[in-house]
């Protein structure tokens, strides 16, 4: 199996630590508003990494975190809480706040039939174990204390600019004007933040008998280590966490630990939705509800996200998304034919879609390499299970096969067809219709198909 790899920006042949297990991380939401249909996009790409792996025989161990705390609305450590804002937009507690957020998260999670991550870890949960990471890097003499909080000195990290392939002085000279903090260098970022006077943050912590909270990037350190052990295999997040939330989690886990932090770093691109970048205030923020309302399900965005690739900038049009629908509409048909003909041997397909979904997730490929048998050939049950197993789009659960005396309406039908009783037939079909069965008609029978 070969993927992408941020680290070397390269496409390499991919090899667990441990022959039998992978282990993944993959950077979660933060919980304080509503996510929208493109903050599900890389999801989908992650639990089709899952499945992936699994194909090829491997265990996956999958740890995914929700950020309740810490996370500013800026990278450079300035900023509002984006918690505290959430709950103070709401009218509401941090911690309603984030359950709130995070249950509208997970059932959409669900409901777009992902595999169970082993662990999914809230930050809030974790802060005694953050502290333990700091701890050890103060230890190493990685940090400085200022009075907004505790600094990892990025110049004493010298891989720091690796996985960015950062220009550090060119940063540094660009942004001096700006420079005005107590930190070292432009790139130091805190690990805990000290809760200032006046300063109002619901959620904090003592340390050094002080009150605190951690900084963003450390729930992610702290859960790999806690949850999973480095050096974990595959590392995911979005591009736009390359340059600090990423670089930061391999500074503080290298080096608080001295051990690499992930040998595969996959990133998802974003998407565009009618030709824009998804915006509050172009009004193209579009949530599972929208799409609901218009007629679409789940599974018919899963469908549309398969159909692109997770480095790829896409654009998002509810057009395409009914041509999605119409897809996997195709493919329970397909399965649907497993009631009503025997089966085709389809061996080499999945060879040729397990082939295109190793070569780094290419699922595209691989729903074209499926594209050239449907309305050909015959699954049976096992291929079935081998198409949800491979998408998780829920194939072998929305398909099922018709009653007997439905089926029994149908060859009557076609007998009334046969013996020219167009009237009859006529009004078999429609009574079959209304039961959301459409019928084609062969030499010597018919075949049903959904609808919808
Ligand atoms: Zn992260």
């Amino acid at each position: 199996m070969k993927l992408y790899n941020t680290l070397s920006r390269k496409v390499e042949e991919f090899h667990p630590g441990d022959p039998k297990r992978v282990k993944v991380y993959t950077c979660g939401p933060t919980v304080y508003s509503y996510a929208h249909v493109g903050n599900f996009t890389c999801y989908v790409y992650w639990d089709l990494l899952v499945r992936v792996l699994a194909l090829n025989g491997w265990t996956v161990d999958r740890v995914m975190n929700i950020t309740d705390v810490g996370h500013l609305t800026s990278d450079a450590d300035d900023g509002e809480d984006k918690m505290e804002k959430g709950a103070r937009r709401e009218g509401k507690t941090v911690w309603e706040v984030a359950e709130m957020y995070m249950n509208d998260f997970l059932e959409n999670f669900r409901a777009l039939n992902f595999v169970e991550p082993s662990a999914i870890c809230r930050a809030t949960d974790f802060i005694s174990e953050d502290i333990a990471v700091v701890e050890a890097l103060d230890k190493k003499g990685f940090l400085y204390d200022t009075t907004d909080g505790l600094y990892f000195d990025t110049s004493k990290f010298p891989k720091y600019a690796d996985l960015g392939r950062l220009d550090l002085d060119h940063l540094r000279a660009g942004a001096r004007i700006e420079f005005s903090s107590e930190k070292r260098n432009l790139s130091d970022f805190a690990v805990w933040k000290w809760v200032r006077d006046g300063e109002d943050h619901a959620m904090q912590w003592e340390y050094r008998g002080r009150m605190g909270y951690p900084g963003w990037h450390l729930e992610c350190s702290t859960i790999i280590h806690e949850k999973l052990g480095e050096p974990i295999d595959i590392h995911c997040g979005g591009i736009d966490h390359i340059p600090v939330h990423h670089t930061n989690e391999i500074a503080q886990t290298e080096g608080a630990f001295g051990v690499k932090m992930a040998n595969f770093w996959l990133h998802n691109n974003f998407i565009t939705i009618d030709g824009e970048k998804i915006s509050k205030s172009i009004g193209n923020v579009y949530y599972f509800s929208d799409l609901i309302e218009r007629g679409f399900s789940h599974m018919d965005y899963k469908m549309w996200v398969l159909q692109g690739h997770f480095q790829s900038e896409r654009n998002f049009a509810f057009g395409d998304l009914g041509a999605a629908k119409q897809r996997l509409l195709n493919y329970r048909n397909f399965a649907a034919l497993r009631w009503q003909k025997p089966a085709t041997n389809l061996d080499d397909v999945r060879k040729r879609m397990i082939e295109q979904l190793g070569n780094n997730l290419n699922s595209a490929g691989a729903l074209a390499e499926l594209d050239k048998v449907v309305g050909k050939s015959v699954p049976d049950d096992d291929f079935v299970k081998f198409l949800d197993d491979a998408f998780g789009l829920g194939i072998a659960e929305s398909t099922q096969d018709i009653a007997d005396d439905l089926k029994a309406k149908i060859a009557e039908r076609f007998e009334a067809k046969k013996a020219r009783d167009f009237a009859k037939a006529d009004a078999l079909r429609d009574e079959i219709e209304a039961m959301g069965i459409m019928l084609l008609d062969g030499a010597d029978g018919s075949i049903w198909q959904y609808a919808n």
